[in-house]
């Protein structure tokens, strides 16, 4: 925290212009860096010094303490951590609505929108190219074996005439001439706490530097163009439904020449009629004759990779799980694969023949003994 400007020249809250000259010609001569003085100290003093003798910073100073120092001594708040804003990402724009080239709008008075309006700064355009997220419905046999896909995306592309540089066939890129290559362009305000210097993004070159002696006709210099681009895209085997499948570049392009962002695609994988899937799993129902469980019976399985056949046990009750290993969903990026579980549904005649009937009756005399 820095010092009370009072303390620093060593003098009440109320003393006179007088007082407060007298004590900073006294504490300059003391620690002059030509005198051997502190050059941290004499830094202090003298800024001291020009607040508390002007009127008007000086009633500021009085009513905003603190703040005002770290105003007065980042030359506005574009100045990074220290700041009381620093921490915040304001170039962004994400949840503040900053950035877009528009003035700040805080609600803290017209003197504290004059000091940071000198912070103002638009956001540069050299940024990579807007991340893209899209849905894409696949079915569940894709989901499961993988596929591949085209999409079709209205997007901002690079542009195909200049290859992203901006600048016409044969032009050269050349230094902004306005910024002399820095991209940005420091500029000098007067505000009622005394000049407030502030750097804003080089509206020429749009804070890259260099521009194109002459531009693309078809970008207008910009390097992208908006339209629709196809690309391929592989669906790996074992996604599940609302997976995110990250495509590196093929989100919008960045402004001229400017990496580009990345596609994400949100999969909807739809669901299986004959199977329900937990993680890499896969689980079904079948159905055997109540004879088949109580005797026992060899019974076929329709599985991903085709029907395979499951010893069923004599004496298997109904809702009896068996494991088919390696029969379930192909591992996501990995090899394996689960495995399937087979619930056993005992399924109880509705109607009988005689004989039939008879067969059981016969079979009900036995259950006494
Ligand atoms: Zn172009
Ligand atoms: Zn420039």
């Amino acid at each position: 925290m820095a010092k009370n400007y009072y303390d620093v020249l060593g003098v009440s809250k109320g003393a006179s212009q007088d007082e407060i000259k007298k004590a900073y010609r006294k504490l300059a001569n003391e620690h002059h860096p030509d005198r051997g003085g502190s050059g941290e100290k004499f830094k202090e003093i003298n800024e001291a010094y020009q607040v508390l003798s002007d009127q008007n910073k000086r009633s500021q100073y009085d009513q905003f303490g603190q703040t005002f120092e770290q105003a007065q001594r980042q030359g506005g708040f574009g100045g990074g951590a220290g700041g009381p804003f620093g921490g915040s990402d304001f170039s962004q724009g994400a949840g503040f609505g900053f950035g877009n080239g528009g003035g700040f709008e805080f609600d803290f008075g017209d003197i504290f929108s004059d000091i940071f309006g000198g912070a103002q700064e638009r956001s540069s355009r050299r940024t990579r190219g807007v991340d893209l997220e899209m849905p894409l419905d696949i079915t569940f046999e894709e989901s499961v074996f993988g596929a591949e896909k085209e999409i079709s995306l209205d997007k901002i592309n690079q542009c195909a005439l200049c290859a992203g540089s901006g600048a016409a066939s044969g032009s050269k890129i050349i230094t902004c001439p306005k910024c002399h290559g820095s991209g940005s362009i420091k500029t000098a305000r007067r505000t009622i706490l005394g000049t407030m210097s502030s750097t804003t993004v080089c509206d020429r070159c749009e804070g890259f530097g260099k521009i194109p002696e002459v531009p693309c006709p078809e970008c207008k210099g910009s390097g992208v163009k908006r339209g629709k681009k196809t690309i391929r895209v592989r669906i790996p085997a074992g996604i599940a439904d609302g997976q995110r499948i990250r495509v590196p570049g093929e989100g919008e392009a960045g402004y001229r020449g400017s990496a580009s962002g990345d596609l994400y695609i949100i999969v909807r994988a739809a669901a299986s009629r004959e199977f329900a899937r937990r993680g890499f799993d896969l689980y079904k129902d079948i159905e055997i004759g109540f004879t088949q469980a109580a005797l026992g019976a060899s019974v076929e399985v329709g599985t991903l990779y085709g029907a395979v056949k499951i010893k069923i046990p004599p004496g298997t009750q109904s809702g009896k799980v068996f494991r088919i290993g390696g029969k379930g969903v192909q591992h996501l990026n990995r090899s394996g694969k689960g495995d399937l579980y087979v619930t056993v549904r005992v399924h109880v005649p509705e109607k009988l023949s005689k004989r039939q009937k008879e067969l059981l009756k016969q079979l009900q005399e036995t259950e006494g003994e």
